[in-house]
């Protein structure tokens, strides 16, 4: 059962308008199964719309907004986010399957992104720069125009925040393509904006499928920069498409994040960060750290305290805030049970009690396996499930090349003491952003973020995704 919202879940936000559309798709709660809500299946026609509305607001009121005065407006759209921080959390909780707990972070989160943006919108300075005599050179960081966000369901709020967010700062009127599993808080957001002030059509919002609304938005020749978020598969699609329009294309994909515990390492310390990391959001997080790669003098020590922790998880509905919901659907459940089977030769280390009397979810028990060979497709290939694997290791060499050894490198983490150690790591390890005696501790909404590898090119968060959501104009003048 939905709260009372400030707007229809199954309408489209276009040019401050919230509209019909002529179908509908089912949105269900992951905790029960039972259906929550229709959203809007929008189409190519409503893509346009949008793309048309947020145009004519990027050459009109948005567009002759002062930084100051966007950035004002994003940081009351942050306090209005908190304001309605209980409405949010219920409804990615219903809507994702997020524990209480973590929607609550997400929604802070949120928040922080606005916070940090709505500050940054006027800090973003050009330079002058030496060049002849008799001349003047100097930058000016412009807005793209009209910029595309197409985001899953996993941290929709998140997702927005670091995305939109920038965007928003930057001066760019958006066009928003939420999953169709997972979009009410989209929609919430939306509503909020209007409520900020931002002008009719700076943030339009069309739900709807992937192959529909998503691709139309991709193609759109009216668009000038793509931020997707999702599956490697899809990434590359949205590359391509976008390529025939010669856009930028910003591209957060998956991971096979390794956590690498060395023998001099904190254990006590690490152990919340090895195993959370792994299980947040029931594994389905594009930074999980899904691979434990562990000296082998300590394996034993490693995998007998993570199997202990994996013991006293609680799995259970959303709503009951346990530590661990169920994934976003049968479809994901069913995905990553097949990859459980093609495990069924791995020796199990442990498995978080799936409680009697759960209602009909897509809920899977926490499953932890080790030791992992590493080129073993559960080591190797994104599970985006409650499944981690434990790696020995011998040497830092070898840590490193099995750390390297897969298609992606978004995150890693590195325990260990030895200062020299955690500095040739650093800079070795195949990553975007690499974590020493910590892992994603503290949100990081400051932190730039994005991979390598399949895990995607470009990077949000922090001041490089406002660098990332501008263009760069060079002025020579020459006045003798
Ligand atoms: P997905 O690629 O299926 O869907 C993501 C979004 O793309 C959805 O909004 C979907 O509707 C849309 N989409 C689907 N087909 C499309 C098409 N042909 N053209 C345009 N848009 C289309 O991914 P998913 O299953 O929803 O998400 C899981 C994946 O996302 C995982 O691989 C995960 O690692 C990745 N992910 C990455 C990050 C990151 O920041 N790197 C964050 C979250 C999730």
């Amino acid at each position: 059962m939905l709260p009372d919202l400030p707007f229809d879940p199954s309408h489209i936000l276009v040019d401050g308008q919230w509209r019909a559309t002529p179908e509908t798709l089912p949105l269900f709660d992951p905790s029960t199964g039972a259906p929550l809500a229709r959203i809007a299946r929008g189409r190519a026609s409503d893509i346009d719309a949008a793309v048309r509305a947020a145009r004519a607001t990027f050459s009109g009121p948005w567009g002759a907004l002062s930084a100051t005065d966007r950035g004002r407006k994003l940081s009351h759209l942050g306090q209005l986010v908190l304001e309605h921080a209980d409405t949010l959390t219920t409804l990615e909780a219903l809507d994702v399957g997020k524990p209480l707990r973590q929607a609550r972070a997400d929604v802070l989160a949120l928040a922080r992104y606005l916070e940090f943006y709505g500050g940054a919108a006027d800090k973003l300075h050009g330079q002058t720069i030496p060049y002849l005599p008799g001349y003047t050179v100097y930058t000016l960081r412009d807005p793209q125009g009209v910029t595309g966000h197409i985001v899953p369901w996993n941290y929709p709020m998140q997702i927005i925040g670091r995305s939109v967010g920038a965007a928003l700062a930057m001066g760019n009127a958006c066009v928003l393509k939420p999953a169709e599993d997972a979009c009410l808080t989209a929609l919430c957001f939306a509503a909020l904006a209007q409520l900020a002030g931002l002008p009719d059509g700076a943030l339009n919002v069309v739900p709807g499928l992937g192959a529909e609304a998503g691709a139309a938005l991709a193609a759109h020749p009216g668009i000038d920069h793509i931020s997707f978020t999702g599956s490697v598969a899809t990434g590359a699609a949205v590359q391509i498409a976008a390529g025939a329009n010669v856009i930028p294309v910003t591209l957060e994909l998956g991971g096979k994040s390794p956590q690498l515990v060395f023998e001099d390492a904190d254990l006590d310390a690490a152990l919340p960060f090895l195993v959370n990391a792994g299980l947040q959001n029931a594994g389905q997080t594009c930074s999980a750290a899904s691979r434990i790669l562990v000296q082998r003098s300590v394996y034993d020590a490693v995998a007998s305290r993570m199997a202990a922790a994996y013991r006293a998880k609680v799995v259970g509905p959303a709503l009951e805030d346990p530590d661990i919901g169920p994934l976003i659907s049968a479809r994901q459940k069913a995905r990553v049970a097949a990859f459980l089977t093609q495990g069924a030769d791995l020796p199990l280390l442990a498995q978080s009690p799936l409680p009697e009397g759960l209602p009909p979810g897509h809920y899977l028990a926490p499953t932890l396996l080790g030791p992992v060979p590493p080129d073993h497709p559960l080591a190797q290939q994104e599970i985006f499930g409650p499944v981690q694997v434990i790696i020995p290791f011998d040497s830092e060499a070898e840590a490193l090349a099995i750390a390297n050894g897969t298609d992606y490198g978004l995150v890693a983490g590195v325990w260990t003491r030895d200062g020299a150690r955690q500095m040739r790591l650093a800079r070795a390890l195949k990553a975007g952003q690499v974590f020493i005696n910590n892992y994603g501790a503290g949100g990081g909404v400051e932190l730039p973020f994005g991979g390598t590898g399949k895990s995607g090119h470009g990077r949000e968060k922090g001041f490089e995704a406002l660098y990332g959501f501008s263009t760069l104009r060079t002025v020579a003048a020459h006045h003798g």
